[in-house]
């Protein structure tokens, strides 16, 4: 089947700016795509590149879809260099018919928590909304500031409530140590990058001297180094942001295959995107763990955020997004 493409750039400010590594992140850029299939169907697809998540840019993106035959088929897509995750999930998305969906999944999300102080009042209303699993940034603050915030957090938490750590690779090797011993007193679900993601000697040490489950997030973006992780005996948690990490299909073969324990995560993604994500993750059973798109509204607009997430998600989530909508809603 050949296909006809248009597509437009989107710039979108972040309501509540976000604090990395790499700075202050205000304003999320990304490509929204429209194919037309020579039959006359429409499809639509997201393309969100994160650079510091060892993407390609956008501007390579940009690049590789005005490479594309005026009319592609789907052997275009798959030969684009594995380094373009981003079009290639973007693609797929418009192009390829959705698994079907066999039975009435449903699956929990995770609520992203502030750091600091602030996560303790957070707490509150989202154990009140239901949620049961926590993510919070540490490595921000202090390390014995973040310790005591986190000792007062446990304390909050119901006995089937779990936590989430994500130090966002901010960790020396020995900080990292003095966290991962305080976890055995906390319900700790994992710790997400606790040293830089290219240390892979430390990571793998690290998984093995301590109880506490540790995730690789930052060190993974795409199946292929996932897969060298799998190579060197990883056998932890490895957090996924599909929209980054290429073809679904792929995705779910890989995680077949090995049993890899996933976290699907958000990649700031409009609600486009994420409905692809959350179709193709109720599809199926490809993770144990609830889903990390916990962090409410990004944009602050209903037809860019889809509906806002409880802490369970089920088909009505997905069903309700209309990428027409959101395609006729970007200039
Ligand atoms: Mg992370």
């Amino acid at each position: 089947m050949t296909f006809r493409l248009s597509f437009k750039n989107y710039r979108l400010p972040l309501q509540i700016p976000l604090h990395t590594t790499y700075g202050i992140w205000r304003e999320r850029e990304g490509l929204l795509v429209r194919t037309e299939r020579a039959d006359g169907v429409i499809g639509y697809g997201e393309i969100a590149p994160i650079e510091w998540f060892y993407t390609e840019t956008l501007s390579e993106a940009e690049a590789a879809l005005r490479a594309l035959p005026v009319e592609f088929t789907e052997k275009d897509i798959a030969a684009l260099p594995a380094k373009f995750g981003c079009v290639r999930f973007g693609l797929e998305q418009a192009t390829a018919e959705p698994e079907p969906l066999i039975k009435a999944l449903r699956l929990p999300m995770a609520a992203s928590l502030p750091s600091g102080r602030n996560a303790i009042k957070v707490l509150a209303g989202k154990l009140n909304a239901g949620f049961l699993t926590f993510k919070l940034k540490v490595g921000v603050n202090a390390p014995e500031e973040e310790l005591d915030i986190l000792d007062e957090l446990v304390g909050q938490l119901p006995n089937c409530a779990t936590l989430r750590l994500d130090a966002n690779g901010g960790w020396d090797r020995r900080i990292a140590r003095k966290w991962l011993t305080r976890c055995a007193n906390w319900p700790v679900e994992f710790v997400e990058q606790p040293i830089l993601a290219t240390d892979m000697n430390g990571l793998l040490g690290l998984a093995e001297d301590y109880p506490v489950k540790i995730a690789l997030d930052e060190s993974v973006t795409r199946i292929e180094t996932a897969c060298e992780w799998q190579e060197r005996g990883w056998t932890g948690v490895f957090v996924i942001k599909p929209a980054l990490a290429g073809s679904l299909s792929a995705l779910a073969a890989w995680q077949r295959k090995t049993k890899a324990d996933l976290v699907l995560s958000s990649a700031i993604e409009t609600a486009l995107g994420r409905a692809a994500i959350f179709r193709w993750a109720l599809a199926g059973e490809r993770t144990k763990r609830a889903l990390g798109f916990g962090i409410g509204e990004v944009f602050g607009e209903k037809v860019l955020d889809g509906p806002i997430a409880g802490p369970l998600i089920d088909v009505h989530w997905y069903a309700s997004v209309k990428p027409e909508e959101l395609w006729n809603a970007l200039p």
